[in-house]
């Protein structure tokens, strides 16, 4: 079993970025599941104890990220429109996707803050892997927010290993269902693997991420996009992550692998409307966990992204942690029980 850091802080749960209200539910009822299968301590047990030692989960709670950190991924106009958007309360931080409330730069601070801890624990070795049911906020570009997504932690964090642990080989692996523009943009010039898998075509949001945007300059050929059709399945999904994420990884050697796990990839989602079950999870989890142990000594920082019916993204992000925990084997009861669990949207 691996020890994995379970970054949560109670403010994720009062309040998500999306204007899916019933989507802000899940990360309580995340964590909830998480200690129902037992993979993180009950409520009673306060962690790092020797009675919480039995979980493969340890709990963490994150400090804010600051204007620095955030400064050196976005512009400071962006900073100051979502300050603005705070004090006014009401509105958009954008064109109208993502609203403005009082809280929201906290909210979006201690999102940031949460994937920052989660790649320093894992780049100073105390932690082989980490996850953030409040990152992957993949939209979000140097000086625009978009798609609920207000500053792009992942590049933040990305930023921090590279000034604090001269850390160049990064790579990250994009499952959520739409494409990570954000990230891409961000990155687009820099020999960092950036890889999406993504629903694309029809003018599906945010209508980018074509195979033909490889990377540019420094960049050019470490950018992947991985286009996919309205309802893809669990076998054709995994065919083409075998195809161009695996040999992609494998050629890259990256130190230390993010992973949007992207909940709204399963084919309950109801905004994505791929077509993945949740056995495509648990294989993909497989495969990063093996691809990350052979590459980078297990270094993988995990963030959520997207996810928009509760009960589905829990069990998603459930059958992840027992998987890369390392504490579900094949045919273990909570893993078996879920995985037969019936698609409902909640
Ligand atoms: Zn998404």
């Amino acid at each position: 079993m691996i020890d994995v850091a379970f970054i949560y802080h109670d403010a994720y749960a009062e309040r998500g970025f999306s204007r899916v209200q019933r989507s802000w539910a899940r990360y309580a009822l995340g964590r909830r599941l998480l200690q129902d299968v037992g993979l993180l301590p009950p409520a009673s047990i306060s962690s790092p104890t020797a009675s919480a030692s039995r979980y493969p989960l340890v709990e963490l709670c994150p400090g804010p990220a600051t204007d620095g950190e955030i400064l050196r991924v976005h512009s400071p106009g962006l900073l100051e429109r979502i300050r603005l958007g705070d004090e006014r309360g009401e509105g958009f931080l954008d064109y109208g996707d993502t609203p403005a409330w009082h809280g929201v730069l906290r909210r979006a601070r201690l999102a940031v803050g949460g994937t920052t801890l989660a790649a320093r624990l894992v780049a100073g070795g105390q932690f082989r892997r980490a996850f953030n049911p409040a990152g992957g906020l993949h939209h979000a570009r140097h000086d625009r927010v978009g798609g609920f997504c207000p500053f792009n932690d992942v590049v933040v964090a990305i930023r921090c290993l590279q000034s604090e642990f001269g850390m160049g080989r990064v790579a990250v692996v994009d499952l959520d269902g739409h494409h990570g523009d954000g990230t891409e943009a961000l990155l687009y010039d820099e020999p960092v693997l950036t890889i999406s898998m993504h629903r694309y075509g029809d003018r599906f949001y945010p209508r980018t991420g074509a195979p033909d945007d490889v990377g540019r300059g420094a960049g050019f050929g470490f950018n992947l996009n991985v286009p996919l059709e309205r309802k893809t399945d669990d076998e054709t999904y995994l065919r083409l992550f075998d195809r161009w994420v695996v040999p992609a990884l494998e050629r890259y050697l990256p130190s230390i692998v993010f992973v949007v796990v992207g909940a709204d990839s399963h084919r309950a989602d109801p905004l994505v409307h791929l077509g993945l079950s949740l056995r495509a999870f648990r294989a993909l989890a497989l495969r990063l966990a093996r691809l990350t142990e052979e590459l980078c000594d297990g270094r993988m920082v995990a963030v959520a992204g997207g996810g928009y019916s509760p009960a589905h993204v829990a069990r998603c992000w459930a059958v992840f942690l027992g998987t890369i925990s390392e504490a579900w084997p094949s045919g273990d009861k909570h893993l078996a029980a879920l995985l037969d669990s019936v698609d409902e949207s909640d």
